[in-house]
């Protein structure tokens, strides 16, 4: 019944377009006894599937289409469609296809706009004045009210993002060709990768597109394609392809492309995802479907060239510390093996202390890592990073909690013993920053719930107890006085034991 329905639309879409049938024509089609056959293949609707319906009560099959659009296109077909003097070919080749515009063709009744790639304009390429770039200090400086900690990565990637931008600038103009600072950040789950990858294309005012390396499979199997994550970048940049190309493309969990160990199958998640990116990494030229996951015949391609385009890979390289740790172990020892492992043991941030060839042997091979020259580690989080990051950055999760309140014109506090409550759960769970929005969810549930209930409520404050289980938050009762309405009474703690 659907499927009926939809045919009428197309066919109003193509009438309108074309403006050759009448209105008889419509009911004709809605009322007959006869299925359609497909034009070239003669298979009936109901073997073949829905069918395009072209002018001149002509029906091809998807299949078909398909073909033929795979045919024309070796003709590029793109160039004979946007050639205006191509009209007077009309009736030689393929007769009312390579004229039909191909956007009429889809079941939704065209490409919308937002679908359509937009005019590069050539002479305007590389047009950033360097005098506008954002110098590394005020970079960090911007990052510093967002991002807590990581005070090492923030320094590299401002430093980085600068020298980046300024090779943008310059574009290839002398002999002394800047080269591009792709990174590879490496740093334990939650510790702020994406959070810091995502406030600096904010700042930037660039787009930025995040991709999963575990979903990316070299072309051709089960999985995304490598060159999808220029696709979503385009996206990113609302189908703007200059802008696009200046954009950032975050790839996390790259550790998930390492080469696979003791494998006898093509490893066509991991060493050939890798092999696949080295050109995107350098700077090629990729045509990306628009709006769409896909390339097919039916949806426009834009070429979008990826040397401007700043590639960031985050990842939290598991084991790497043993690595790290084995070759440390071998250099400084001969004799007292034993005893120097213990040593690396205890160090903290061993992860500093990476190098290319660590890297290399937990399996990115050599061309890779070689495209990614600026790599840097983030620190996993302590337990007062953990409370700053509950109460000092700009959006900090506390203060989007006390503004939700004070909406309802209640004040929200939380002492500092309940926050260290908060950071002690939430390093138990090991999952960094990501775990202290759940946990303070949970508590702050019968909260929100309670508090527009009661209109007495002026002031609740979160405490140790009540985050450990052995207590409520302390209800302070706005003050009923005529002349101090807003003037808060404190009442005795209640226990919120719903
Ligand atoms: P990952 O390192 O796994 O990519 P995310 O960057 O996604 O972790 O961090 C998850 C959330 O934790 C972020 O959305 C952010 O709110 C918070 N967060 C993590 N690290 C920090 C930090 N150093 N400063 C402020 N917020 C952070």
């Amino acid at each position: 019944m659907d499927d009926h329905r939809d045919d009428k639309y197309e066919d109003t879409e193509l009438e309108k377009s074309d403006g050759s049938v009448t209105e008889e024509k419509k009911s004709d089609d809605s009322g007959s006894d006869y299925e359609d056959v497909c034009f070239i293949c003669r298979r009936p609707e109901s073997k073949a599937g829905k069918m395009f319906r072209l002018p001149n009560h002509i029906c091809v099959c998807d299949d078909c289409m398909h073909k033929t659009m795979d045919t024309v296109s070796q003709f590029d077909y793109q160039g004979l469609l946007n050639n205006p003097n191509m009209g007077d070919l009309n009736g030689k080749g393929f007769p009312n296809i390579s004229f039909v515009n191909l956007a009429d063709l889809q079941g939704d009744g065209g490409i919308p706009n937002k679908q359509k790639p937009k005019k590069k304009k050539k002479e305007k390429a590389a047009e950033i004045d360097i005098r506008d770039i954002m110098p590394p200090h005020k970079i960090k400086q911007k990052l510093d009210e967002y991002v807590v900690g990581q005070e090492h990565a923030k320094k590299v990637m401002s430093v980085a993002v600068y020298n980046h931008y300024k090779r943008v600038a310059t574009g290839t103009m002398d002999e002394i060709e800047i080269e591009k600072s792709n990174m590879l950040m490496i740093g334990p789950t939650g510790c702020g990768k994406t959070y810091l990858v995502k406030t600096l294309a904010k700042l930037l005012d660039v787009p930025l597109a995040i991709a999963d390396a575990t979903s990316l499979t070299e072309a051709g199997y089960i999985g995304d394609d490598i060159e999808s994550v220029v696709s979503k970048l385009l996206a990113a940049a609302e189908n703007d392809v200059e802008r696009a190309e200046r954009g950032i493309i975050f790839i996390d969990e790259i550790d998930k492309i390492a080469k696979k160990k003791n494998t006898n199958s093509r490893d066509v998640s991991g060493e050939s995802v890798q092999q696949g990116m080295l050109k995107l990494l350098e700077g090629a030229e990729v045509e990306v479907p628009v709006g769409a996951n896909s390339k097919n015949a039916m949806v426009p391609l834009a070429t979008v060239n990826t040397r401007n385009i700043l590639f960031i890979c985050g990842g939290a390289f598991p084991d790497l510390d043993e690595i790290i740790k084995q070759r440390l172990s071998k250099k400084t020892s001969i004799g007292y093996n034993a005893e120097l492992k213990d040593k690396y043991d205890k160090e903290k941030n061993i992860l500093s202390r990476v190098t290319v060839e660590d890297i290399r042997k937990f399996g990115m091979i050599p061309e890779f890592i070689g495209r990614l020259p600026v790599i840097f580690t983030l620190e996993g989080l302590s337990r007062d990073m953990m409370v700053q990051i509950l109460k000092e950055p700009r959006n900090a999760i506390l203060k989007q909690y006390q503004k939700l309140l004070e909406l309802d014109e209640v004040e929200l506090l939380f002492n500092e013993g309940a926050l260290e409550a908060i950071a002690d759960k939430a390093m138990e769970k090991e999952t960094g920053a990501r775990a202290l929005r759940a946990i303070i969810e949970e508590f702050m549930l019968d909260i929100m719930y309670e508090v527009p209930k009661d209109d007495n409520i002026g002031r609740v404050t979160i405490t140790r107890e009540y985050i450990e289980g052995n207590g409520g938050p302390v209800i302070d009762i706005r003050s009923r006085s005529a002349e101090h309405p807003d003037r808060l009474k404190v009442v005795q703690q209640q226990g919120s034991d719903s």
